[in-house]
């Protein structure tokens, strides 16, 4: 849905004109998984699938939120009342970054809001990161509260961790505010600085895809806190902050200072993949034939799948089916347990390529997975 429309079914909703209208997307991460948590490097890119949201300020110490995408009306909050995890709806994303504003002493006294979004919900591509971060605009704008897009990305993670109660690291904040059309962000979770490194595949006649596989497991959120509690263990037996402080070049003798196998499994997918961030950084950056980065993807895959082991039979399916028609590189995208897969491929491949991860879910019985191409896009930005 454009900034048009949802200007006006605001108009509709609340009778009046909103103050403005605001945008910002989902990501899809290119490499550098379950990295976020341990300090490490990331390197997503936004996808052209935005939320939308028109805002007005009120005064009078109300929220109020529709989203045109559900039927289940308009929600009127009293901001007095917020309380962490007492809302288990969508309402509690962009209650969460009112609650994380007003937490923080900024002096937000109310809105109406009306969106609607095109991110895929529960696809491992970050549409709740996209409420966050849009409402988080819209009332940095809407109350000249004069903070940076990293600064809204950590009040949007404290929403999501403590208001939703989700545990999630700050990526998929950081990228759907801060990230810039035709480029991938090189960004350093442990302070947030953060590099534009230019991606512009189709110049050099790639194409990528994300491969939604429609399937999410249920325990994956388990899992996830499984995941963090074993790469805390391994940090604390090493000694160091975060599974960042471990070198590549010291990751054998730090293995060899682990007697549990579990956590040695995950502290070598932390440090490898930190690895695998600055290799396609320099890729990118060299110039060179980005086809060099395919590898690196697959290479990351196997990580996940062997040593981290939170990819699924779907997931795997994508990946492996991809590769045996001509990909370049593939691997799972997100936090795993379904969600989504990445492929890199010529262009000329990605038709064939298509067809045959479709027949290979239609053979093993599963609901057709949905495919797109991901350009990178603009992040977060004032759009009416
Ligand atoms: P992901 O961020 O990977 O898409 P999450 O589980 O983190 O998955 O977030 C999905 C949740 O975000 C949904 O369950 C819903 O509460 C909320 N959400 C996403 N899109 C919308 C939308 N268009 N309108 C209302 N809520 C939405
Ligand atoms: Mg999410």
């Amino acid at each position: 849905m454009g900034a048009q429309e949802v200007r006006e079914g605001f108009v509709r909703l609340y009778g009046a004109e909103p103050d403005g209208v605001w945008a910002a997307p989902g990501r899809v991460n290119l490499i550098g998984e379950h990295t976020d948590y341990n300090d490490g490097f990331v390197m997503p890119f936004a996808l052209p699938h935005i939320a939308v949201a028109a805002v007005s300020r009120r005064t009078d110490g109300v929220l109020r939120l529709h989203s045109a995408d559900l039927d289940s009306g308009v929600a009127e909050l009293r901001l007095d009342d917020l309380t962490p995890e007492s809302d288990k709806k969508w309402t509690a994303y962009p209650a969460g970054v009112v609650w994380a504003l007003r937490e923080a002493g900024h002096p937000v006294t109310g809105a109406d809001v009306h969106l609607s979004s095109t991110v895929p919900s529960g696809a491992g591509l970050s549409s709740s990161a996209a409420l966050e971060v849009v409402v988080a605009l819209a009332l940095n704008d809407l109350f000249e509260l004069g903070l940076q897009g990293w600064q809204l990305a950590r009040l949007c993670q404290r929403a999501e961790n403590v208001y939703v109660g989700a545990p999630t690291g700050i990526m998929d904040q950081t990228a759907s505010a801060c990230c810039e059309a035709g480029h991938a962000l090189f960004l350093d979770t442990r302070d947030l600085s953060q590099k534009q490194i230019p991606l512009d595949l189709a110049a050099e006649g790639l194409r990528l895809l994300v491969v939604d596989t429609q399937v999410t497991h249920a325990h994956s959120g388990g899992e996830y806190g499984k995941r963090r509690a074993g790469c805390e263990k391994g940090a604390a037996l090493l000694g160091v902050d975060a599974l960042r402080d471990i070198a590549y070049a010291d990751l054998d003798a730090a293995l060899a200072r682990l007697d549990d196998e579990e956590v040695r499994r995950l502290v070598r997918h932390v440090v490898t993949e930190d690895q695998r961030v600055e290799q396609v950084v320099a890729l990118l950056e060299s110039g060179g034939d980005t086809r060099a980065v395919g590898p690196v993807l697959t290479a990351g895959h196997a990580s996940l799948r062997d040593d981290f082991r939170v990819s699924c039979p779907e997931l795997d399916l994508v990946v492996d089916t991809a590769l045996a028609h001509g990909a370049l590189g593939a691997r799972m995208t997100g936090g795993g347990f379904g969600g989504s897969a990445i492929v890199l491929a010529e262009a000329a491949d990605v038709d064939a390529l298509t067809k045959a991860v479709e027949e290979a879910f239609a053979a093993a019985g599963l609901k057709a997975p949905r495919v797109f191409e991901a350009v990178p896009s603009a992040g977060a930005r004032r759009v009416g």
